[in-house]
């Protein structure tokens, strides 16, 4: 054969250097693409030998990359099936150029929503050269060696060389912007990463050694890959120990995982990987995509975003499916229909999974809930698929570190815990420690009291209101425990109305001042073993206040009102009856005798009135109309000389100031400058 020089079908003048701009940031992948075309012909060398179509040596059929630092080229050198002059013609210069091309036109705007840029194939070697050569022989009988070559312009040339060995050795002549790509180092890491589990074993130069003090080659090839990774065998075959280890490579500074799923399926699609469940805290964002995708072990990408439900992207492992197409963009991915198959398979296994470690291993999935519970419920607030299964093995953990599924929950709240409308009462708490105090009273009550302390727990407080029927949620702290539950049978306030009032404004004067919260003194008839008073947030205000601290929308009109609480006074207390009965003692007198001048002003003001009420304005005479506005000035000057009396016996009292603050610090609301005065204030009375 003659040295023969061609054009290659192309429309485009030059396409090199649009390959080259083009993915400038995944130039890189050009190793895994010629890595997985020697994969295939490799492969296709050993089809043809089970099925007796080849009937030569064999050989080793490994892969070898080699660099040359000195020439800047870049070898990758297979044993496959290789390719006929003719070959070349037909699958390099006219389908993988056209294939090239046609993937240029196609994503020349979404170029990176695409998975892994597969598809570019043998000519995204022309990112980083400036020449490519092909030297290859075909496995057929009689094969003539051919060597192609093109530097980088539409034309190439193709002619017979010699060459021994059956297969094909493609060179790279690396250009001078991409240097990096004839490092040992730098590729490495790239063979590390794209081709760490590749069926064929890889070569990469030879293990070294440390000899007198220096790094030397040893006789051993340097293979890269784990030709039969993990996922890829049986599960049969495989220990406990083999999946914590494949773990361990994965992910090399994580700690252990709680559980695997091994998964593998061929048909209506095939798939097979292992997935852990992680411990996940609170730090969800850290944990996300994780996952590896591969296609017949060649890696893709590790952002799983798309394939699979949001919440299953905190799982890690590895995913390997053929029919998850990679070459189009991730907004288009969610519609394929194999990607949904796939999406609800996982989820299916996922939910099997977690139910039978339930089933079958409680102590061991309830010591394990902790880190799993973050998951499981991002899962049922986003998956309505999950949710379902879900409602089964979900757990409830109570202030006690008990735990119980939802129907267990439910037996055991039905007696004490309905209140007059057959509501079920889930009573909860968010931290032991702040809520100490009223976790502790509901206790006494006889209640049982939740832990939800978890991050999407506020969000799974209205999901279970929504799926379980007749049950509410309520927060220790959002009522005194006598009312958290709404029972018939209450006790009876035995404040007067005058005591009342007297009451509110003395506890009003010492209120102290505190950010954005707004106090209203109501009064409750407790036990006299009940604190003398409490502080209490209604759960839907609270419920408010903190979903649009989450974040955003209508949410944040609530985030703006301010904190509205109830300084709920017992009035049973003996505290308070002794307040009373002191403000009785020592103002008595001159508080009757201030109501009985507002009361004789009050009806003085509604005889005027009603004197007024029939006539038009300008027959009222004027005396009557400065009178009326005398009076109720008047009147507005005893309330406040009342409110100055009580006010000055509030602060004098010192018990006064002491039962608010203690209320605050209950509540963690005594800080700073407060919570000093409060702790002067104690010595003192002690
Ligand atoms: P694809 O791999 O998707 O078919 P490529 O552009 O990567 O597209 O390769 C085009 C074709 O060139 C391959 O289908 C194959 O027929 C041929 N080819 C590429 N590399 C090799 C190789 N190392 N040995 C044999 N044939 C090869
Ligand atoms: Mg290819």
């Amino acid at each position: 054969m003659q040295k023969q020089k061609g054009q290659i079908g192309v429309s485009t003048e030059n396409i090199f250097p649009i390959i080259k701009k083009y993915l400038y940031s995944d130039h890189e992948i050009f190793l895994r693409e010629l890595i997985s075309n020697a994969v295939d012909a490799t492969q296709k060398l050993k089809t043809l030998v089970s099925v007796g179509d080849f009937k030569g040596e064999m050989g080793d059929l490994n892969i070898q990359v080699k660099i040359n630092e000195k020439k800047k080229t870049l070898s990758v050198i297979d044993r496959g099936v290789g390719m006929s002059a003719e070959e070349i013609d037909k699958f390099i210069n006219q389908i993988a150029f056209s294939s090239a091309n046609e993937f240029l036109e196609k994503y020349k705007n979404d170029a990176n929503a695409i998975i892994g840029h597969f598809g570019m194939g043998f000519y995204s070697s022309f990112m980083v050269s400036k020449k490519v050569e092909i030297i290859t022989k075909s496995y057929k009988e009689e094969a003539t060696p051919v060597k192609w070559t093109c530097d980088g312009s539409p034309e190439f040339t193709i002619e017979e060389v010699k060459k021994e060995d059956r297969g094909t050795e493609i060179i790279l002549h690396i250009d001078d912007d991409n240097k990096q790509f004839v490092d040992k180092k730098e590729i490495e890491n790239l063979l590390k990463k794209y081709c760490r589990y590749l069926p064929i074993p890889i070569i990469f130069g030879k293990e070294t050694e440390w000899k007198d003090g220096k790094e030397v080659d040893t006789e051993k090839d340097n293979i890269i890959n784990e030709t039969s990774p993990l996922w890829s065998r049986k599960p049969a075959d495989l220990k406990d120990e083999d999946y914590k280890k494949f773990y361990q490579d994965l992910y090399p500074i994580s700690e252990e995982p709680l559980f695997h799923i091994h998964l593998n399926v061929d048909y209506p699609f095939n798939l097979t990987g292992i997935l852990y469940f992680p411990k996940i805290k609170n730090n969800i964002e850290v944990q996300k995509n994780k996952i590896q995708l591969y296609c017949n072990q060649v890696y893709v990408t590790d952002s799983v975003e798309g394939i699979v439900p949001e919440f299953l992207t905190l799982l890690h492992g590895v995913i390997d499916s053929p029919d998850i197409p990679l070459n189009v963009s991730r907004s288009y991915l969610q519609s394929d229909n194999n990607v949904k198959k796939i999406s609800n398979h996982i989820t299916k296994k996922v939910a099997d999974r977690l139910e039978e470690i339930f089933k079958n291993d409680r102590k061991n999935y309830e010591s394990k809930w902790d880190d799993l519970k973050l998951f499981i419920e991002y899962g049922m607030l986003t998956e309505d698929k999950f949710n379902e299964r879900a409602m089964k093995f979900v757990l409830l953990k109570n202030t006690d570190n008990k735990y119980f599924t939802l129907d267990e929950y439910r037996d055991l709240m039905k007696s004490n815990q309905t209140d007059k409308d057959g509501n079920l009462i889930y009573l909860y708490g968010t931290n032991k420690e702040e809520q100490y105090g009223f976790i502790e009273a509901a206790k006494n009550k006889g209640y049982d009291v939740l832990l939800l302390d978890g991050h999407f727990d506020m969000h799974f407080v209205n999901h279970l209101e929504q799926k379980l029927e007749k049950i509410r949620c309520v927060r220790v702290d959002s009522a005194v425990p006598e009312k958290l539950i709404a029972k018939e049978e209450f006790q009876e306030l035995k404040l007067t109305a005058d005591q009342r009032e007297n009451l509110i404004s003395i506890f009003n004067s010492q209120m102290p001042e505190l950010n954005k919260a707004h106090f209203i003194v109501t009064f409750e008839a407790l036990s006299e073993n009940d604190f003398p008073v409490m502080i209490t947030q209604h759960e839907f205000m609270r419920r408010m206040k903190d979903m649009s601290a989450l974040g955003g929308g209508m949410m944040s009109f609530y985030g703006e009102l301010p904190d509205n609480y109830n300084l709920v006074v017992n009035g049973n207390h003996q505290h308070i009856v002794r307040i009373v009965e002191e403000v009785e003692k020592e103002l008595g007198d001159k508080l009757s005798s201030i109501r009985s001048r507002i009361a004789s002003l009050e009806s003085r003001v509604k005889e005027l009135e009603a004197a007024k009420k029939d006539k038009k304005e300008e027959e009222i005479p004027y005396s009557e109309k400065e009178e009326l506005e005398d009076t109720n000035k008047k009147i507005e000057e005893q309330k406040s000389k009342k409110e100055e009396i009580l006010k000055k016996f509030a602060s004098e009292e010192k018990h006064v100031s002491q039962l608010i603050d203690l209320a605050l610090l209950s509540n963690n609301m005594l800080k700073g400058e407060a919570l000093n005065r409060f702790v002067k204030r104690s010595i003192e009375l002690i």
